[in-house]
């Protein structure tokens, strides 16, 4: 998407990476090397489609080794440019250290609209860019671990996780080159819907800290808030998915057609319904159309979630934004700009490189899946001997509550792995939650949230480049 400020997006990037150092003690040579790209590999490479060659313009970007793999999603999209690969390989590093996962961040794109091929054609440019990636080493378990992202999925990651394994026969961890494979492939359970989990997760966490609710004149909780998604994709849906079943009001929903409203709410399963048979989310029974995706944006609501492509809010639009909270869904929604104004609003941004990073995390679960080849989850042998239900009596006694079914399936068999799963990414972004809170109340919330995250971030790249020292 066209940046309407006068910032590029990866300019946009390091802007506020520089608001954020002036808040660390790091020499300006070591935060220069954080801020850097350190590899970009544009490529263009021919496939034939039906009766003709086409000239294919993709990208791989690592933007830091400090800690290897480099890790990041590959998008398809007619938007896909360097400086927007740049910059979103240079979030997932800082998003990536937030939530302490090991990796250092990467991006990949095709410059391509995925709608306009058949699964074919889809299949013969995706198996030629993951052989380019080989060619040039960027890709590896040990190298770069692309994953799903805007316009790619299970699917893609599959062809490319059979092409880099017939390129390197034997390689016994070929599974973790890539993540978001599907689950019979060697994917984790949890993984469709973690970043949207995540997001769910986030900001139920921002919003139960009472002492942040009072001051933007809300209550906590969940359960009755008024929510708008921007994106109906794996981002978007999941959101409002768990919003929905956990009792929050959906008065909004876009997609690139427009959107719709209704201040009474929408039942989120029955737009999926509508949209299934009509193609369309839009002249949904009850809702009133909205003209276009981003007008849905600026309609009254307690929480936004735009969960799509960058710089959607902008200087343009920004002013006429109505949320108290916006969770950022997608990868740099705002730009710094819109940053600017609704922060002197007082609106609550809780930004990307912490809210979306749900798809990463549930990643590293299944790179570790592959590297030690088992499976997670009903492998305790204690659970086994359980089997006559003495635990689940005493645990039914003592809470003095039959178990649910959930419970139950759990003290009978042990946890299975999207039980285990679901945990993981649950408590690591609480505890991501506060460790950028920390920080906030420390400079006493006179920055933003995403100036905290920020400083979070660039704390831990920052140690781990002055430890590993400078080579040579
Ligand atoms: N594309 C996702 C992101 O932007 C997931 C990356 C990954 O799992 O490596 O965070």
């Amino acid at each position: 998407m066209e940046n309407q400020g006068h910032y590029s997006f990866f300019q946009g990037v390091e802007r506020n990476f520089d608001k954020a150092s002036k808040y660390t003690r790091f020499e300006a040579g070591i935060l220069e090397q954080i801020k850097a790209c350190n590899s970009v590999y544009r490529m263009k490479f021919p496939v034939r489609i039906g009766d003709s060659i086409e000239v294919i313009e993709a990208y791989r970007v690592q933007h830091s080794h400090h800690k290897l793999p480099c890790k990041g999603g590959i998008r398809y999209s007619m938007d896909v440019n360097q400086d927007e690969v740049m910059a979103l390989a240079a979030l997932m590093t800082y998003k990536c250290a937030i939530v302490n996962v090991p990796f250092g961040g990467g991006k990949g794109g095709i410059k391509i609209d995925p709608k306009k091929y058949t699964t074919f054609e889809l299949e013969k440019i995706t198996r030629r860019y993951a052989s380019e990636l080989v060619k040039k080493n960027f890709i590896g378990p040990g190298i770069d671990v692309p994953a799903p992202d805007y316009g790619t999925g299970s699917r893609e990651m599959s062809w490319i996780v059979d092409t880099y394994a017939s390129l390197k026969p034997g390689e016994v961890d070929a599974l973790a080159c890539i993540t978001g494979k599907p689950v019979t492939q060697g994917g984790v359970r949890g993984r469709t819907e973690a970043t949207g989990l995540g997001v769910y997760y986030g900001i139920r966490e921002a919003v139960s800290i009472e002492e942040d609710m009072t001051r933007l004149g809300l209550t906590t909780g969940v359960k009755g808030k008024k929510v708008i998604v921007q994106g109906m994709g794996n981002v978007g849906y999941h959101a409002a998915k768990f919003f929905y079943d956990n009792g929050a009001i959906i008065v909004g929903l876009s997609e690139y057609e427009g959107g719709i409203y209704s201040e009474a709410g929408l039942n989120l399963y029955e737009v999926v319904n509508h949209r299934k048979s009509t193609g369309s989310i839009l002249n949904f029974p009850g809702a009133t159309n909205m003209a276009t995706s981003s007008t849905t944006l600026e309609m009254p609501c307690d929480i936004l979630i735009p969960s799509a492509l960058e710089n959607v809010i902008n200087a343009s639009n920004a002013d006429r934004i109505q949320a108290k909270i916006i969770g950022e869904g997608a990868n740099g929604p705002l730009t710094p700009e819109a940053d600017e104004i609704l922060g002197a609003k007082g609106v609550m941004i809780i930004p990307d490189m912490y809210l979306n990073a749900g798809g990463v995390t549930v990643s590293y679960f299944e790179w570790l899946k592959n590297l030690s080849h088992v499976r997670f989850g009903r492998m305790d042998k204690r659970f086994s001997e359980n089997q006559n239900g003495s635990i689940l009596n005493a645990v039914e006694n003592l809470t003095g509550k039959k178990a649910t079914d959930t419970e139950r399936k759990q003290i009978l068999h042990g946890p299975d792995e999207a039980d285990l799963v679901y945990s993981g990414l649950e408590d690591t972004m609480i505890s991501s939650y506060h460790e950028i809170h920390e920080e906030w109340v420390r400079l006493e919330r006179k920055v933003d949230m995403r100036t905290a995250a920020f400083v979070v971030a660039i704390n831990k790249v920052g140690v781990s480049y002055e430890e590993l020292g400078i080579f040579p």
